[in-house]
């Protein structure tokens, strides 16, 4: 499967803001693009003109920008990106909102959200390495989407794994509504399918619609 390996501080760096990629630094000072950062001098896009360049607040800069963004947040390649898109316009509904539900359907987010990876990158490393199952059996599918009413487990020799426990106890991370813990926080049941509001990226879904939709 493919993705994208490279230097993930520089998307932030791309977008001017955080997108939560590197798990425990993101909350630290080190974070090139926080504010009072001790690395704040990092905080422009990257490459060698990224200080000196002017954004050009074209309409259609900002429609990019927005759909970099969340691809970029749920680690999508452009292909996965614009067949999710597809498919949420197909869908009755609105295709924003579709789309942001299929985004925080996938198996690797709600691992995210239930806490288990300081990022979605080990998360998905989670669910790639066979840690993560759903109704008990084993998937190691990052994409699958989840149905609500499955129920989505640690394996059992993995909630002892330093990571898992550290990424616990320290990030201390709320599991959002449209899930229900259970077995001490190691399993998640996908109670509802998200409403936008219980999706708290900052995303502005109606930029990337009118992009695709050109
Ligand atoms: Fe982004 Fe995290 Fe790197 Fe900050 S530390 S730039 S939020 S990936």
């Amino acid at each position: 499967m493919a993705r994208y390996t490279g230097p993930v501080c520089r998307l932030c760096r791309r977008e001017r803001t955080k997108l939560y990629l590197k798990g425990e630094r993101c909350h630290t000072m080190k974070c090139p693009v926080a504010e009072n950062s001790d690395r704040q001098k990092r905080a422009f896009p990257p490459g060698m003109h990224g200080n000196a360049r002017q954004r050009q607040g074209s309409e259609y800069l900002g429609q990019l920008r927005e759909k970099q963004k969340a691809r970029r947040i749920y680690g999508l390649l452009e292909k996965q990106f614009r067949n999710l898109y597809e498919e949420a316009s197909r869908r009755p509904g609105m295709t924003g909102t579709n789309l942001l539900q299929f985004l925080e359907l996938r198996l690797d987010n709600v691992a995210y959200r239930a806490g288990w990876g300081a990022s979605r990158a080990q998360a998905r490393q989670l669910v790639r390495h066979g840690h993560v199952t759903i109704n008990g059996k084993r998937v190691t599918i990052p994409s699958y989407r989840v149905r609500p009413g499955e129920v989505v487990g640690l394996k059992n020799v993995t909630r002892e794994n330093f990571n898992v426990v550290r990424n616990r106890d320290v990030l201390d991370r709320n599991v959002p509504g449209w899930l229900e813990t259970g077995e001490n926080g190691f399993t998640v049941t996908v109670r509802v399918v998200p409403q936008r509001e219980q999706i708290d990226e900052s995303i502005k879904e109606q930029l990337i619609v009118e992009l695709y939709s050109k």
